[in-house]
């Protein structure tokens, strides 16, 4: 398979640490419902999760092109960065809006990985994706405030020092947008942990380390507020872009590792006397998903052209999402029927990736909402909610 590949060295150093990691880790972690914590932190010695921090608080400075080839190696070569990719992007939202003093305070432990900031807080279960409706508020009291309410599937919140909390601080004023009134918390979940913030591990289709968490009278110095109080629903969308990027680099990774494995395996079964593949019937499949990646994968790499120039692509980010995700769901389909029966072995790591590559179709956003955007904000269709 040929490949217009950016960033070689990094692609080819991610792809060497990972191949410490084979498949019978994530394995073992999948069965054990277990954090990779090996990985996480091979991944954070080695400098990759500090990739997007600026030089000068101690990152590597490098341009979303680049976070993007080391979320998508990782995913290609079998594994799963879902267990820290927040660590490179939700710190962006502190990084954009946060005060001097929070970021001297936060960014360089986040860049050497002594703080891990990849709690991000914001579904809820009665708001879903609408986050305007979330219920969990931060009241000011003197110099803290004063939190409670409940967050649902906030991932890595066990293995997680910081968490990104958006909460309402105030009702929407007269005649505002419903999202005015949330705000945005820096949440130091190390003090925060039994007084007043509780979490409780919610098992799920995928080893993903999802929790909900409970806040209790949760006590947050006032000075932990990120930016104004009131705007926190721009800051957080204001990284969306980013997010959307980044988990699109991880679909097209897994998408690579599927038409792989399934091209391999298609070579190599022999039934009736010759290679499954010889069969347009299995070829075909496997040409169909190669098309359908290689077409995501160039609009992939528009969004991160105009996300690097400086930009704020969203119409392309939000394609390069669905039809990244849109890919790498095809070619898991595919890879399992190529496998037969085989497939829904463990010991081929297809079931694993097929149970990971469907969580995209969902979160972090659906693709019902990423139509949405594209009928209302570019075709300029009437809003529909
Ligand atoms: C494994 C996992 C990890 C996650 N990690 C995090 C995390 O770390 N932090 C965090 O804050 N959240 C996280 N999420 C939550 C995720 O972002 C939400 O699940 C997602 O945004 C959808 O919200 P919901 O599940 O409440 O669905 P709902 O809002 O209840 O929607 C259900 C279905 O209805 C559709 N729908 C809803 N409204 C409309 C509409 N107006 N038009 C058309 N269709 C509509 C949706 O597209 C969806 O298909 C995670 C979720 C999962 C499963």
């Amino acid at each position: 398979m040929t490949y217009s590949l950016d960033h070689p060295e990094i692609r080819d150093g991610v792809t060497r640490l990972c191949a410490g990691f084979p498949g019978s880790y994530w394995r073992e972690c999948d069965r054990e419902r277990a954090y990779p914590t090996r990985f996480v932190e091979a991944l954070t010695r080695a400098g990759y999760l500090s990739a997007l921090i600026p030089e000068g608080f101690g990152g590597l400075g490098l341009p979303l092109s680049a976070a993007c080839a080391i979320l998508e190696e990782i995913h290609r070569s079998g594994g799963n960065a879902a267990a820290c990719h927040a660590q490179m992007y939700t710190m962006g939202t502190l990084l954009r809006h946060g005060s001097p003093d929070q970021k001297a305070q936060y960014l360089p432990g986040i860049a050497d990985g002594s703080l891990r900031l990849q709690a991000f807080g914001v579904t809820e279960p009665t708001s879903g994706t609408d986050t305007a409706a979330l219920r969990t508020t931060a009241r000011l009291d003197g110099d803290r405030y004063i939190v409670n309410g409940q967050k649902i599937w906030t991932s890595r919140a066990e293995h997680s020092d910081l968490m990104i909390l958006l909460c309402r601080t105030a009702p929407p004023a007269e005649g505002a947008k419903k999202t005015d009134g949330l705000s945005v918390l820096l949440v130091d979940m190390r003090e925060a942990v039994g007084n007043g913030l509780t979490i409780r591990p919610l098992r799920a289709m995928l080893n993903h380390a999802t929790t909900e968490v409970f806040f209790d009278d949760m006590t947050v110095p006032a000075e932990n507020l990120i930016g104004e109080a009131g705007k926190g629903f721009r800051y957080i969308l204001s990284g969306m872009n980013a997010e959307r990027i980044l988990i699109a680099a991880e679909c097209i990774g897994d998408a690579k590792w599927f038409i792989e494995r399934a091209t391999a395996y298609a070579k190599d079964r022999t039934v009736f006397g010759r290679p499954i593949g010889q069969n347009q019937g299995i070829q075909f499949p496997i040409a169909k998903a190669y098309a359908n990646l290689r077409a995501a994968e160039l609009t992939l790499r528009e969004a991160i052209r105009l996300y690097d120039a400086g930009e704020n692509p969203g119409e392309e980010a939000n394609l390069a999402k669905m039809l990244c995700a849109d890919a790498s769901w095809q070619a898991a389909e595919m890879c399992m029927q190529t496998h037969g029966g085989f497939g829904f072995a463990e010991e081929y790591d297809v079931e694993r990736k097929f149970r990971e590559a469907r969580l995209y179709q969902v979160a972090p956003i659906s693709t019902n909402l990423i139509l949405s955007y594209l009928a209302e904000h570019v075709l300029g269709l009437p809003r529909s909610y």
